[in-house]
């Protein structure tokens, strides 16, 4: 089959490789009909995820049709259309059972963490999505079967495998209510769903920081938040505490480690010069209101030391962060995208056969072409 794969940092080729077969019983394997590219995957890309090697097939965002399933697997059948969420969960553990899937305790064995698709040895090893064919661990658990009336296109539905409930669960973890000031930081397809989501949460006001003009624009037309481009404005982080009277109630960070502004090698700097660094969480730090919390969507990839504990100790933040646990909100989601409660697909920028993945790489990475968000269609 044909399939993205790693080959070194800022490497990527769609390569043959051989057809995933089932590996245990609850197994299944499915056809994929559509997979995005995610934000996580530039990690992996700029190389910020330890465990990759040359071939590794990436992709955490697919769905498609059921080819084959293992002889205990009573959840789907073949034919049936599924969306496979990118948290690898057992379904069985304590935390698969209180809705942390994202932490299941059974799907990794190299960390104490949970297991996710295409995302590294680091992170269970298992073969990723961006490819004709996946072999999906747990089909008793983590597949959501599209109903069969649906009738709902590939593209209103593939994001419930990771970026509508991720962004769905950073407005709930970070307690955003009625009435709140929310800033989120970054204008890509996840900060821009989770502004979708502060207002129907309730929030007064939401305010969106990014230095990329087109996604800014984008923010502004279709989500109608307030936007600040971070490279234009001198003090940006007394600036946002100046127009929200002291800071945000919640400040939802969906930037984490960008490749062009905290590079690994300048990460450590900017943190030792403590303050006014464009780290996206350096900011949020500087952008809360006493009392408030920081919410961290955005992957922090590596070991992010000299931590600013004093800073947040004297205001009584709250701080919290993670992989999301996507599979428990996917029936809830899935319900308001056919009710248009709200709209996934206005951040669809770029749709790509496979073979030009490695384009779609290349735009998403470098945001040329006025690019929010891929979709591939093997
Ligand atoms: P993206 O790269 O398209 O978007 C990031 C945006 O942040 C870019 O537009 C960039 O210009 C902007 N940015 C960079 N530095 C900034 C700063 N200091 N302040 C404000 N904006 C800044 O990626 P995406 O697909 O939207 O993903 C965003 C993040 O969410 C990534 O780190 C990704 O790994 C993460 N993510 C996390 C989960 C989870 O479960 N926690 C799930 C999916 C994605
Ligand atoms: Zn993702």
């Amino acid at each position: 089959m044909k399939a993205l794969t790693y080959q070194g940092k800022k490497k990527v080729k769609v390569k043959d490789v051989a057809d995933p077969k089932l590996e245990k019983k609850d197994d299944i394997i499915v056809r994929i009909t559509s997979t995005a590219i995610c934000g996580s995957d530039l990690h992996i890309f700029n190389g910020e995820i330890p465990g990759m090697h040359d071939d590794y097939v990436i992709g955490h965002e697919p769905m498609g049709i059921v080819e084959e399933v293992g002889p205990e697997v009573t959840k789907v059948k073949k034919g049936d259309r599924v969306i496979i969420p990118f948290n690898v969960a057992c379904g069985q553990c304590f935390f698969c059972q209180h809705e942390m899937e994202s932490q299941c305790d059974n799907s990794n064995d190299a960390k104490d963490t949970g297991g996710y698709l295409g995302y590294s040895d680091t992170y269970g090893g298992f073969a990723g999505g961006q490819a004709e064919l996946l072999r999906v661990p747990y089909g008793n658990f983590g597949p959501f079967v599209v109903p069969e009336d649906a009738e709902m296109e590939d593209e209103r539905l593939l994001f419930l495998s990771d970026i509508v409930p991720t962004a769905w669960w950073g407005v709930e973890s970070g307690g955003v209510k009625s009435g709140d000031t929310v800033i989120v930081l970054g204008c890509g397809p996840v900060g821009l769903l989770t502004q979708k989501f502060a207002w129907i949460k309730g929030a007064s006001r939401v305010i969106a920081v990014d230095h990329i003009g087109y996604r800014l624009q984008h923010a502004k037309l279709t989500n109608n938040v307030e936007v600040y481009n971070f490279e234009e404005i001198k003090d940006i982080a007394a600036h946002l505490k100046e127009i929200t009277s002291g800071g945000a109630n919640v400040v939802i960070d969906c930037v984490g480690l960008d490749a062009k502004i905290s590079a690994l090698e300048k990460v450590e700097t900017t943190l030792k010069l403590q303050g006014g660094s464009l780290s996206a969480f350096r900011m949020a730090t500087d952008i809360v209101r006493k009392f408030g919390t920081i919410q961290l969507v955005g992957v922090y990839g590596l070991n992010y030391n000299m931590f600013p504990l004093g800073h947040l100790f004297e205001r009584n933040i709250t701080l919290k962060m993670g992989q999301a646990p996507v599979i428990h909100y996917m029936p809830l989601l899935y319900k308001m995208i056919k009710e248009n409660k709200f709209d996934p697909t206005d951040i669809i920028t770029h749709r790509l056969p496979i073979s030009k993945a490695e384009h779609g790489y290349d735009v998403f990475s470098e945001k040329k072409e006025d690019c929010i968000k891929v979709v591939l269609r093997p």
